[in-house]
């Protein structure tokens, strides 16, 4: 198993010297969040995960969990993890103030959020859940509901879960057939069955509270006519306490092909006591809010996959000797020189390190932008953030989430036969991360979301707040011959990215087929574009340090060098992205359904 590191001084970078998240949390008015707050939470964090979260990764894939009776039980060490991981107090790092959380920035959350995915992603997604899960409440619950859960989801000493996917809809959520009869009370009774619910039964918490969208008999078919509620497994008082067993069992877990130490389990409602969070039929306009913030959180498994595969493969490549390099012998007192002189080789190694670093970049940005939305005054502020984030969440989803899959292949291969052997832990890292590709949306989903709903669907107005920030961006940089070969490629694959987004529109009214027969690659070409921005911010943060001159050189000469890699070697795949949107619909719709054979 390749021992996990915290990549501390890139989290650092990112936050600090790309993001000013001092100068940042000052104007948000984040008081607590100083500098030296913030290092110190990011090395506890660090030292948690390698010390107590990571050494349990193993282990969790090889046991996985085991239903009994209804009953899961994690693998060994998950409960006692979790046990540190709530006396710690991380799950109440960014919860409000008010229901016992420490206020702190999400932005931070999500700075440790990576770091917990990357040593142990299964053990990061229980409590995960639990934040879509506050966050639903919190926005759209009564404060009856707000006083009875929060504070125990907060505390970590209850989970959340999000429990929509039914045998027969996962992605058309609009045939869900679980239904919500009201009660003399006004509660509600669930009935109903839903599958691939993660965390929805284990070991670890008092009491796990389930997100649960369903019908209220009468209400209009479709997705109209959904509405959410809150059904805990254990029913609760008013004052918040534990009560009776609820109408709510586990009626079985599923066996998969990765992240197998989390919990999928089928979660059967028999008449369980719910209660609604929101208004009537607008339960998937409230299950957006989970929604939202779980996709930024998969979208942060992408990233920390790709971190922990090229650790594992950096580690390996300097280490395996296999052969000569061709430009002449590296190690003249060994019997071969180590592979990582291979350019082939190096371009896996830089394959993950430009995909991960980049992705941190994006993603601690977007992190950045829910502050704004969470916490800003000002109303201007607050619409641009969310309007950034409304374009940039699906990509990043579905972008890192692929790119992310993809670097855990290179860590296999850069381990050659080895890398196919459980014992390296490699291959662990590829099948526990294909699932963010899948659930929250899949790919295709995600890219349908962001061609047709959103920037069709709001006529290419949402691309303006990005567009003009990375124009200003390219303007700033317009004399500093040093940003040329950087700002150069993004001004002509960003007026291509309009040109694309003009012609698939035009295409469109006439065949709608056109959209979906564009959109994963119309989301892939926006995901290399956008993290060529970030790459190409990073890299004038490091030539203006070297510049004044700095202690830390090598790390800012590598900045700049993995970025060139990034324009020079991935960003050009973009091309092939469009050369694919331009081909259109056609070779994709000639064969009829029935035609289909093999
Ligand atoms: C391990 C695991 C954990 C999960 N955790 C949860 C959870 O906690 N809570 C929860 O509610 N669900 C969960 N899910 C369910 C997950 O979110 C769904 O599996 C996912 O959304 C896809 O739904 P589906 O499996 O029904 O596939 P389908 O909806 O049947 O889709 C099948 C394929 O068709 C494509 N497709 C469907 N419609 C379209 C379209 N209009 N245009 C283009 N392509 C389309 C999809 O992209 C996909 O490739 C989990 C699943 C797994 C495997």
């Amino acid at each position: 198993m390749p021992e996990y590191k915290a990549p501390i001084r890139d989290i650092k970078f990112v936050m600090q010297e790309l993001l000013n998240c001092d100068n940042h949390y000052q104007k948000l008015g984040y008081e607590d969040a100083s500098l030296d707050m913030v290092d110190a939470i990011i090395s506890e964090a660090a030292k948690f995960a390698e010390q107590v979260v990571a050494p349990i990764n193993q282990i969790g894939d090889e046991q996985g969990c085991t239903w009994t009776d209804g009953e899961v039980t994690t693998p060994d060490g998950f409960k006692d993890a979790y046990q540190q991981y709530v006396a710690g107090g991380w799950p109440t790092l960014a919860q409000s103030v008010e229901f016992g959380g420490q206020g702190l920035p999400h932005s931070l959350n999500t700075a440790i959020t990576e770091i917990f995915s990357s040593a142990n992603h299964s053990f990061a997604m229980y409590p995960g859940l639990s934040h879509g899960a506050l966050a639903t409440i919190e926005a759209h619950g009564s404060e009856q509901l707000k006083n009875q859960f929060i504070p125990k989801l907060v505390a970590g000493t209850w989970t959340g879960t999000m429990c929509l996917t039914e045998s027969h809809c996962g992605t058309d959520l609009g045939m869900l057939r679980t239904k919500a009869e009201l009660n003399d009370d006004g509660s509600y009774s669930l009935t109903g069955s839903k599958i691939f619910i993660s965390a929805g039964e284990h070991d670890l918490s008092d009491n796990i509270v389930h997100i649960v969208i369903a019908r209220i008999p009468g209400s209009p078919a479709g997705s109209k006519g959904i509405s959410l509620f809150i059904v805990p497994k254990f029913n609760v008082t008013d004052d918040g306490d534990i009560s009776e067993r609820n109408a709510v069992s586990c009626g079985s877990i599923e066996h998969k092909m990765g992240i197998n130490a989390n919990a999928t389990c089928v979660i059967n409602f028999d008449g369980a006591k719910g209660y609604l969070i929101g208004e009537i039929n607008r339960g998937l306009n409230c299950m957006f809010t989970f929604m939202n913030v779980a996709r930024l959180g998969v979208a942060t498994e992408g990233v920390a996959a790709a971190e922990a595969s090229f650790q594992g493969a950096l580690a390996y490549a300097k280490d395996r000797l296999q052969m000569r390099s061709l430009s002449g012998v590296k190690n003249p007192n060994g019997p071969a020189d180590a592979i990582i002189v291979h350019p082939d080789v190096r371009r896996m190694l830089l394959t993950q390190k430009s995909i991960a670093e980049g992705g941190r970049a994006l993603i601690a940005y977007l992190a950045q932008l829910v502050d704004i939305g969470h916490v800003s005054t000002c109303e201007e502020e607050k619409a641009a953030a969310e309007t950034k984030l409304a374009l940039l969440t699906p990509i990043a989803k579905a972008f890192l989430t692929e790119l992310g899959l993809e670097c855990t292949g290179h860590g296999v291969q850069v381990f050659g036969g080895h890398g196919f052997i459980k014992e390296w832990g490699m291959e662990q890292l590829m099948r526990d991360t294909k699932i963010s590709c899948l659930y929250e949306g899949t790919t295709g989903i995600q890219a349908l979301d962001l061609l047709a709903r959103k920037i069709l669907g709001s006529k290419g107005k949402i691309l303006k707040a990005f567009a003009s920030e990375v124009t200003i961006f390219c303007l700033e940089n317009a004399d500093d011959d040093a940003m040329q070969e950087f700002i150069q490629p993004i001004k002509s694959f960003g007026g291509d990215w309009q040109k694309m987004t003009e012609k698939v529109g035009a295409r469109a009214i006439k065949n709608p087929d056109e959209i979906g027969a564009a959109s994963v690659d119309y989301l892939m070409y926006s995901g290399y574009l956008t993290l060529a921005y970030f790459w190409a911010k990073m890299a004038k943060v490091a030539q203006d340090k070297l510049a004044e001159g700095c202690e830390d050189e090598a790390f800012y000469q590598a900045k700049i060098k993995t970025a060139r890699f990034y324009f020079q070697r991935i960003l050009p795949r973009a091309k092939g992205h469009a050369a694919c949107v331009e081909n259109g619909a056609q070779s994709m719709m000639a064969l009829d359904a029935d035609d289909f054979s093999f």
